[in-house]
């Protein structure tokens, strides 16, 4: 029996980029209905997070937060500690 030929292999697809924009907002963040930006924190700015009581440095990369019923205040959490926030609420978060 002969063989068969076998089809050109496959090149595999373009690979998906790791990298990704420090300011794109990850999905499990918003869980609450909550707005959330990132944001690179490069505005020379230190913020208070509500989370965790702790200074939020310049320059480091974190959450913006805005809540549906208090869309006057934005919150600047760490991204871990909103993380805790969200599991706290009982959101499932990945
Ligand atoms: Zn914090």
């Amino acid at each position: 029996m002969p063989r068969r030929h076998e089809r050109a292999r496959e090149r595999p697809g373009p690979a998906i980029p790791v990298e990704r924009p420090l300011t794109a907002t990850p999905a499990w963040a918003q869980a609450g209905g909550a707005i959330v930006r990132a944001v690179t924190g490069e505005k020379g700015k230190t913020y208070r997070c509500p989370g965790c009581q702790q200074e939020i440095r310049p320059g480091t990369p974190h959450l913006v937060v805005i809540e549906e019923e208090d869309v006057e205040a934005r919150r600047h959490w760490h991204t871990p500690c909103w993380k805790r926030e969200l599991r706290r609420r009982g959101f499932t978060v990945a």
